[in-house]
């Protein structure tokens, strides 16, 4: 067999130029028989963790590198032609170290040296060099570049140095061939370089897709990344159908006059050896208070946060509330506690309270929790989650589990606007250079990629848009879906050879990785400097990134936490602030009894507009529908309200069970305390785990292993797993046939099974939610308007739904408005942001300007002393159409539509007024003719002298303007004539409207409100 190891890969991570599904590359490598195989993407390192365990689960050996762009001088100097700003390099890991500097160089790439490119420098390659080989690469090489540019002086400068850089065994001169005329002049001269230099030649294919029959749909794929259309004449195009994974025979009938070219890729193969560890875990230093040992730290802050549960406890103990013994609770902390130690994870839980803490004490709202977290009772102790895990029955195994050792995942809701906050002080306790955001890879979309082929193939948008559309929506779509259950779209590639053109390229592109950005809530934190164990990116604000994903970043060890920005969070703290102002009344959301009737009233009649997770309108019907008493059942609801449930039927037997229409029988009776408050129905994943642990003697760690397996559905495993169980309920003397069913019925369950520890934390906070709803049905509403008013079609829904409620909604006005939706004695105030073309800092200005005037009363009163930098005649029209300054025209006479005109009409003046007044003001004039304190005393009378005359709006217009600003009719509504006829035929309310999975096509009639 010929001896050759491809040492020069770009696979789809060198994003938009590479076109190599890795997994598809090394299948075929290994076909090939291939001892190992390189990658090396363009300026990045995307790819090494994913590569590296491919091609070791191949029995392939990973040659992790990177196609580094070289700045010609200083990797700081940020000027010149994008084309002539870097030149490629190859670098490979040869050892673990070599590794290690490769992340810093290509880290520093990003963060020091970036001008178009990712840019290292000779100087920094220099203090990173040990452990790494280079090779001189493709045209673009330093190199290669001298010897086709005729400039052979350049040429053997760049390689002497790059020898004497990486020392004279580990530089490599590179020969490519794939027909294209310049590399002919760099492989002629490139010997006699080799010759006197004294350095190895080396071949390479600089592997750009898989296929001969790709070079097409790589090309397309050039087009997209750069925009251009395919005829382009200028764009950027690859001159040969060459850059494929060439067969070792291919390679060496290619290089045959160069035997050691091609032996040197298998020497360069057995030299590197890299290893990316498994089982590793980098956890950042927690530092304790002195006298203080870790674990005793950990310890002595779990039995201080027990402490303060404890007093609730005994309390509910007392009445009789509390479904286990204190001593119960004792029992379980010290072995939870114990377990943690064992797993040498106390420094993981400190941290993670440490910065809920900070939250807490910042007053940044915190959610109760989120994910498996909520089955540990140290975590509700030390206040990371907030609710009770022996109350709800969640289990700690399903969170940590001691016989599948895993790092534990804690995942985190904050308030939306005050999340950065939080990591802000992660970032300064850990250190700056320890903590990062994690990157995230778009990939391309069944639909997404007709259009961007589409358009670089040059087809007309419409017939684009005929084929996109035959491509059903759904998450998990591909084109071979598509085509398989959709005949219009397969008579179309059938009939059509453009299309059958467009299709076939889309599909090769298809679902490879079209962009980085940043992952919405991940964040890591190392125990040193990120660049010691992964390499960095930039984000497009100038974040600093990961360059892996949060998988990869979890399998090397790292500590991730995602902290996520919740809406719901800061729904809740706003209304308790503005019930705080207008009350005086201090309320403890996390102290509100769980029993109240008004409450669930709200969710048995679907109420629940604006109430989280709990708002849509399949959703609203199963509460109509199951009439819900009691938390358990809310935690039931929200488990069982996703696809796989719905369409399987649980629901609707769940919902006949509670309602008693269908009885409710156990085959075991060990059954029934496990599975009774779902009414025998299998809702979560932990009734799977408690049903083996009571029926099959598995302990809950095994039951843990039996829930995964379940979910992942390997038939091998799964036989094991039942045998175990049929076996061990036989030693509990269940009879064999029963507990064989009973495993199927689990099995078939488990693909359906939520976690509960997350749906209970988020039915408490959708309890939340709507006892505020209930309870304060104005503060609630003036929060949710608040939180949504950026959002026009939901602020009008919710609007709607308020009127629909009786909660009276006051018009925006300058005199009474703030920024956000308020409560005030008569109903709930337009905020001022909710208006559309003003901003936050025009509304502050103005708000200013009324807290020393106490109350506006004209135009030129406003003006005299508003920053006008901030309020064009926009933001003053916005304000007028949208009835904010009706109360300027108090005393005149006329309809809003008569009044509103003669405001703008006098907007120029009063601009006019108001800045020759500040300017006077400002050159030491001001008051010199009494101007200013006659206008601020004006009264209602002057202000009407000093509006203009102007045409009235028409009713029409009115309206239409209130849309405009407001996103919403105000006033009136143009169809309202016609209400009472069309709700006689049927129509609903826009409330009445959503997205559902059970009702997608919901209205049979014209759709109407008043606030639509
Ligand atoms: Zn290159
Ligand atoms: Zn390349």
């Amino acid at each position: 067999m010929a001896e050759f190891v491809h040492l020069h890969l770009h696979t789809e991570f060198s994003l938009l130029d590479g076109a190599c599904r890795i997994d598809e590359l090394l299948d075929q490598a290994a076909v090939l028989k291939m001892p190992a195989i390189g990658v090396t993407e363009h300026g990045n390192m995307f790819s090494s963790v994913i590569f590296h365990d491919h091609a070791r689960a191949r029995g392939l050996k990973p040659i992790l590198g990177c196609e580094v762009y070289v700045a010609p001088g200083s990797r700081l100097t940020k000027s010149g032609n994008p084309g002539e700003t870097a030149n490629h390099l190859i670098l490979l890991a040869e050892t673990n170290e070599g590794y290690s500097n490769l992340i810093k160089l290509v880290s520093a790439g990003y963060t020091e040296g970036f001008y178009y490119k990712p840019r290292i420098d000779k100087e920094l390659l220099a203090q990173h060099s040990k452990g790494l080989i280079g090779m001189s690469s493709c045209l673009k090489g330093e190199v290669a570049e001298g010897l086709s540019h005729l400039q052979e002086r350049k040429a053997i400068e760049a390689a002497a140095a790059y020898r004497d850089i990486l020392g004279p065994n580990n530089f490599f001169l590179e020969m490519q061939w794939h027909g294209i005329e310049e590399q002919r002049v760099v492989n002629a001269g490139l010997p006699g370089l080799a010759r006197d230099l004294k350095l190895p030649l080396v071949c390479t294919n600089d592997v750009h897709y898989l296929r001969e029959t790709d070079a097409h749909p790589h090309d397309v794929l050039l087009c997209i990344g750069t925009g251009k259309a395919f005829t382009d004449t200028k764009r950027l195009r690859y001159d040969s159908r060459n850059f494929f994974l060439k067969t070792p025979e291919q390679m060496a009938d290619a290089f045959k006059d160069f035997p050691d070219a091609l032996s040197n890729t298998m020497r360069i193969a057995e030299r590197c050896n890299v290893t990316i560890a498994e089982g590793e875990n980098f956890l950042p230093n927690f530092d304790v208070p002195a006298g203080f040992t870790l674990d005793g730290y950990f310890e002595h802050v779990v039995r201080a946060g027990f402490a303060d549960r404890l007093e609730k406890l005994r309390h509910l103990a007392s009445v009789g509330a509390l479904r286990h013994t204190v001593d119960e609770y004792e029992t379980r902390l010290a072995y939870e506690i114990a377990m943690i130690k064992k797993m040498k994870y106390p420094g993981y839980f400190l941290i993670t309270w440490d910065f809920i803490r900070y939250a807490r004490e910042k007053g940044i709202p915190v959610g109760p929790g989120r994910g498996s977290a909520a089955g540990s009772l140290v975590a509700y102790c030390m206040r990371i989650t907030d609710v009770d895990p022996l109350d709800f029955d969640l289990i700690f195994e399903r969170f940590l589990n001691p016989e599948r050792v895993s790092l534990p995942d804690i995942d985190i809701d904050f308030c939306e606007r005050r999340r950065g906050e939080v990591i802000e002080y992660v970032t300064k306790k850990y250190g700056r250079e320890n903590v990062a955001q994690i990157i995230t890879f778009g990939t391309m979309k069944a639909k997404a990629v007709v259009r961007d082929v589409g358009r670089v193939l040059e087809m007309p948008f419409a017939d684009v848009d005929k084929v996109a559309k035959q491509i059903p929506a759904a998450l998990d779509m591909t084109l071979d879906k598509a085509l398989e259950e959709n005949p219009i779209l397969r008579d179309m590639e059938k009939n059509d050879p453009k299309v059958k053109e467009l299709l076939s390229v889309a599909k090769r592109l298809e679902g490879m990785t079209r962009h980085a950005s940043v992952h919405a809530a991940g964040v890591v934190i190392a125990p040193s400097a990120i660049t010691n164990y992964a390499p960095l990116y930039k984000g497009a604000r100038d974040e600093i990134v990961t360059q892996w994903s949060m998988k990869e970043i979890e399998r090397v060890g790292l500590l991730k936490m995602d902290f996520l920005g919740l809406s719901t969070l800061t729904l809740i703290a706003d209304a308790i602030e503005e019930i705080k102002r207008t009350k005086g009344e201090t309320l403890d959301i996390d102290a509100i009894p769980f029993d109240d009737p008004k409450t669930y009233q709200l969710f048995q009649e679907g109420q629940t507009y604006g109430v989280f997770q709990f708002e849509s309108s399949g959703m609203r019907e199963i509460l109509r529908k199951s009439k819900p008493q009691r938390l358990e059942d809310l935690i039931a609801l929200n488990a069982l309200y996703r696809p796989g449930p719905l369409r399987s039927g649980m629901v609707d037997d769940y919902i006949a069970r509670k309602q008693g229409k269908t009885d409710v029988k156990y085959d075991l009776p060990e059954l029934e305390p496990v599975l009774a408050e779902t009414y025998g129905v299998i809702a979560y994943q932990e009734q799977v785990m408690r049903i083996s642990n009571v029926v099959a003697g598995f302990t809950l760690g095994e039951a843990d292993i039996l829930r995964k397996a379940m979910g992942k559905k390997n038939a091998e495993v799964m036989q094991k797993q039942r045998a175990k169980f049929v076996d061990g309920a036989k030693k509990r003397d269940v009879n064999e046939k029963k507990a064989a069913a009973l495993f199927d019925l689990m099995e078939h369950f488990a693909g359906y099974g939520f976690n509960k520890s997350h749906s209970t934390t988020y039915a408490y906070l959708a309890y939340q939610t709507a006892y505020l709803k209930a309870n304060y049905p104005w503060h609630f509403a003036a929060a949710l308007f608040t939180i949504e008013s950026q959002n026009t079609e939901k602020l009008a829904m919710y609007l709607g739904e308020a009127r629909e409620r009786g909660i009276p909604v006051l018009p925006p006005d300058i005199n009474q408005s703030q920024i956000r939706f308020t409560v005030e004695e008569k109903g709930v105030r337009f905020g001022l942001t909710a208006i559309k073309n003003v901003g936050e800092g025009a509304i502050e200005s103005l708000l200013k300007v009324r807290a020393k005037q106490g109350r506006i009363t004209s135009l030129h009163a406003l003006c005299d002393e508003l920053d006008l930098r901030l309020f064009n005649k926009r933001v003053f029209e916005s304000l007028a159409k949208a009835g904010a300054l009706d109360s300027l025209a108090t005393g005149v006479a006329g309809h809003a539509r008569e009044t509103r005109p003669r405001i703008v009409a006098a907007v120029d003046a009063a601009c006019e007024y108001g800045a020759r007044q500040q300017r006077d003001r400002e050159q030491g004039q001001g008051g010199l003719f009494g101007d200013s304190e006659q206008t601020g005393t004006n009264g209602d009378g002057a202000a009407a002298a000093t509006l203009p005359n102007a045409p009235a709006w028409t009713e029409q217009e009115q309206l239409a303007f209130e849309k405009e600003t407001l996103g919403l009719y105000w006033s009136g509504h143009p169809v309202d004539r016609y209400r009472s006829e069309l709700k006689e035929f049927g129509a609903k309310a826009i409330a009445e409207l959503g997205e559902t999975p059970m009702n997608p096509e919901p209205a049979d009639a014209w759709i109407i409100s008043a606030t639509c």
